[in-house]
């Protein structure tokens, strides 16, 4: 098998000397603001080992990665009844496409898009102010990543807020279906606040360790989820993690992940490793361009998939 660290290395390079990087988000000023320039590589093993290269310390904003995390911070504590409000399959539309959530009666397909994952916030909300949970979802990601430095972004949630309408319609849509309890605005809030939460490639890769290691965290053995809840979170990932790029992305990678609009993109090789990369210009349907394609190359040279033997 190939050093790993050489192989981080000769990618960092690769991505440093591509012209062709994408276009940054520019729904909020500032995503739009960011250096499309950088790029940031990190691999945590399963011994808590984490390796990196590129612009891996350097914060930004997680976006929809978070959405995977809160999903594991519902199931946890709510159990299977999670899936009675959000579904599971690939919606093969945009992200913030409120057409399917007519059909379906108010479900949405999955917890990766922007509907299903405000329903999972207002699960989490169950019993608590929204400051409260805003507060359980920060110290869940420090708990996960071992680092208590993580914070908010409060620029980005006030900017979120403010160009926040087509969330607000499709959180109101859902609430019409009685597939929201709490009122729209507290759901919002806390939504945009963990969007708005500031990562490194490094915090991010450990933070998705459990799901690399059977719902466990190997280097403080708390176990997260389930082992059978790591493998379906993982699974979803898979099926709905690139937004309506997913099975581009499985193809061309082989291992699930979940991207947002930020540049991230965590990814889990089970048992393995846990991966974070992150580059801000994003691709035609919203996925980090050069991250992407970090992925491809790393999978490839380390013999890393969900398909092999
Ligand atoms: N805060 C963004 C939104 O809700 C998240 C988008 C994303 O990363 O997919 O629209």
């Amino acid at each position: 098998m190939r050093d790993l660290q050489q192989v981080l290395n000769e990618i960092a390079a690769e991505a440093a000397g591509d012209e062709d990087r994408g276009v940054v988000a520019q729904y909020i000023p500032e995503l739009a603001k960011v250096d499309a320039k950088q790029f940031g590589i990190a691999v945590t093993l399963p011994d808590g080992t984490v390796l990196s290269a590129g612009d891996s310390a350097t914060g930004f904003s997680i976006q929809s990665v978070s959405k995977v995390f809160t999903l594991a911070l519902a199931l946890g504590k709510l159990g299977d009844s999670v899936w009675s409000r959000v579904g599971r399959e690939p919606s093969g539309n945009p992200f913030n496409s409120i057409v399917q959530l007519e059909q379906e009666k108010g479900r949405p397909r999955n917890p990766f898009i922007n509907a299903g994952a405000i329903a999972v916030v207002d699960l989490i909300m169950a019993g608590h102010q929204p400051k409260e949970a805003i507060g359980e979802i920060i110290q869940f990601f420090r708990h996960l990543a071992d680092d208590d430095s993580i914070l908010i972004d409060e620029h980005v949630a006030r900017s979120e807020t403010a160009h926040g309408d087509r969330n607000a319609s499709l959180a109101h849509f859902m609430r019409s279906f009685g597939n929201i309890h709490h009122p729209v605005d507290h759901v919002l809030g806390v939504y945009f606040h963990q969007c708005a939460l500031v990562m490194n490639c490094r915090q991010l890769s450990r933070a998705g360790l459990f799901l690399a290691s059977q719902g466990r965290d190997p280097v403080t053995g708390a176990q997260v989820v389930s082992e059978q809840r790591a493998r379906r979170i993982n699974a979803i990932m898979l099926t709905c993690g690139h937004y309506d790029g997913s099975g581009e992305f499985a193809f061309r990678v082989g291992l699930p992940g979940k991207s947002g609009v930020g540049g991230g993109i965590l990814a889990i090789a089970p048992g393995k490793a846990s991966i974070a990369v992150w580059s801000p210009g994003l691709d035609r349907v919203g996925n980090s361009k050069l991250g992407t394609a970090a992925l491809e190359q790393l999978a490839r040279r380390m013999d890393w998939t969900v398909f092999g033997a």
